[in-house]
């Protein structure tokens, strides 16, 4: 087909074409068809689901990493619940955190307890002189703000020398090169630096309610009373099939309410054409829509429209290795998940999906998930078998494994994992916001939130303005 609009060769009008085939896709396309809208998904890769996906090994089913849906407002969990056709397993998350080495039960944090009660003084009396002068709203506004400034305005300067090679570890990056906006994707919302009965008498002061953190216990959902109304616990997980059968479920029930979806189809240019707009795919092919939503980033949108900004300036994508240990059952342990924020370890979180509930293990057997992130030149990232043995080794120290060796081992690499949004993303993307806001038939997915809840919730909220 010639690059020109020929009207009397265009499909049938689509009242929203949605460019990309993830969770952000799938909620808003659940979402509009519910409303009654027309509703046409078009995804690049092979299927659906983004990262919302597993991969079969032997008899297991793995996901990437370690999932879980968090349960954090009542009209996100009922959306998610009806994606996945009602089917999700109730998850009390029994986590832990290893700092500096230590185990630490119910926190998903690093505990500077283990530092010692100096350090954790000193860090106490920056975190109460940062409260004060209470600059966190300031820094959040000002879209220059990296997450070096948010640190200190939250924690001060020794919270912030102690957090920022955790940062590191997690990230590759040093807070400063970060957004501000990142911290959703780090577990630096609060900090753990006292014991329970003290970090309650310091929460009883809002300023610092919202800066010290206290361990969790029974559902976790202490912070989130109303979303108990749909799922009684603090996370959950896709009943069969993990995240692949998440996914499938969502594609049926879009299939079966008559949603239009392609894969293998990349959007290449999208133009204004009055009041619609016009996408182009990679084989040529034009729609002409009356709304599109671009739920595939800032960077490929910035492409497709034509507007010149660094597209490398805005995430960084960062590699990662995972381990997946196949093990008896009684070789691993009973947590769910863990961080590991230590500098000498390489893993940053351990998981054990099979302890979720069935379906991702045949009986008798599980496998244990261990994820580190690095660079693509280290040496773990170029030869990730060689570190299987000190990954096991990890596993074991942490009370995730336990015995010398694992069964079997499976090695993953992937060179883009997480995306974490460069320090002055927000002023590199603003063009193309500008852009948008003369454009009312596009619509972009927010760029810089995170976790599925968020992603689901952000772009509901998208729609219910659009
Ligand atoms: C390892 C890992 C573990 C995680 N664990 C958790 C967790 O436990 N809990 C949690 O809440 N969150 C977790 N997250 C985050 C969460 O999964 C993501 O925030 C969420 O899935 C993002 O969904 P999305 O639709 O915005 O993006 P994506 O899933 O990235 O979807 C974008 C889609 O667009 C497609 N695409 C790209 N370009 C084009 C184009 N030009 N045309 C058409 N299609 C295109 C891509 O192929 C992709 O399918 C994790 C993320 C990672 C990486």
């Amino acid at each position: 087909m010639s690059n020109a609009v020929q009207a009397e060769t265009m499909p049938a009008p689509k009242d929203w074409l949605i460019v990309g085939g993830g969770l952000a896709a799938l909620a808003a396309a659940k979402k509009l068809r519910n409303e009654g809208a027309g509703v046409h998904i078009v995804e690049a890769g092979k299927g659906f689901g983004g990262i919302n996906n597993s991969r079969p090994w032997k008899e297991f089913l793995l996901d990437f990493g370690c999932h879980l849906f968090g349960n954090e407002s009542p009209e996100t969990t009922a959306l998610i619940l009806e994606m996945a056709g009602g089917s999700a397993i109730p998850v009390s998350p029994k986590i832990a955190a290893i700092t500096k080495g230590e185990i630490s039960i119910d926190v998903e944090y690093p505990d500077f307890n283990h530092y010692g009660p100096e350090i954790a003084g000193e860090m106490l009396i920056d975190v109460l002189a940062a409260a004060a002068d209470d600059r966190v709203a300031d820094v959040m506004a000002d879209s220059s703000s990296s997450l070096k400034d948010l640190l200190l305005a939250r924690f001060g300067q020794k919270g912030t020398d102690m957090l920022s090679p955790i940062v590191k570890k997690i990230t590759t990056l040093d807070p400063e090169h970060l957004s501000a906006k990142a911290a959703v994707q780090l577990p630096v919302r609060r900090i753990l630096l006292t014991d329970p009965d003290s970090a309650d008498l310091l929460k009883q002061v809002p300023a610092l309610d919202d800066r010290i953190l206290k361990p969790s216990t029974g559902t976790g959902l202490d912070f989130y009373q109303d979303a108990k109304h749909v799922m009684p616990t603090r996370m959950f997980y896709p009943s069969h099939n993990g995240l692949s059968g998440f996914t499938a479920n969502c594609v049926e029930g879009l299939k079966s309410a008559d949603a239009h979806l392609e894969t293998g189809k990349s959007v290449t240019s999208i133009r204004r054409g009055g009041t619609a707009v016009i996408a182009t795919f990679a084989d040529g092919e034009e729609i002409r829509t009356d709304n599109l939503l671009w739920t595939s980033g800032p960077d490929s949108l910035a492409k497709a429209a034509g507007i010149d900004i660094d597209t490398d300036a805005i995430y960084h994508k960062l590699p990662m290795v995972f381990y997946y240990f196949d093990v008896p059952s009684d070789r691993a342990g009973e947590r769910h998940f863990m961080i590991d924020t230590s500098a000498d370890n390489h893993c940053f979180r351990i998981s054990i999906p099979p302890n979720y509930g069935p379906g991702l293990a045949p009986e008798g057997r599980k496998f244990i998930c261990c994820e580190v992130t690095c660079e693509v030149e280290s040496d773990i990232f170029q030869d990730p078998d060689a570190f299987a043995g000190d990954i096991w080794r990890e596993a074991v120290a942490a009370g995730m494994a336990f015995g010398d060796a694992p069964d079997d081992v499976l090695t993953m690499k992937a060179p883009a994992t997480y995306r974490f949004p460069k320090q002055g993303a927000e002023a590199v993307v603003q063009p193309l916001m500008d852009w948008l806001a003369e454009t009312p038939a596009v619509h972009m997915s927010a760029p810089f939130t995170f976790g599925k809840s968020g992603t689901v919730r952000a772009v509901t909220a998208q729609l219910d303005e659009a």
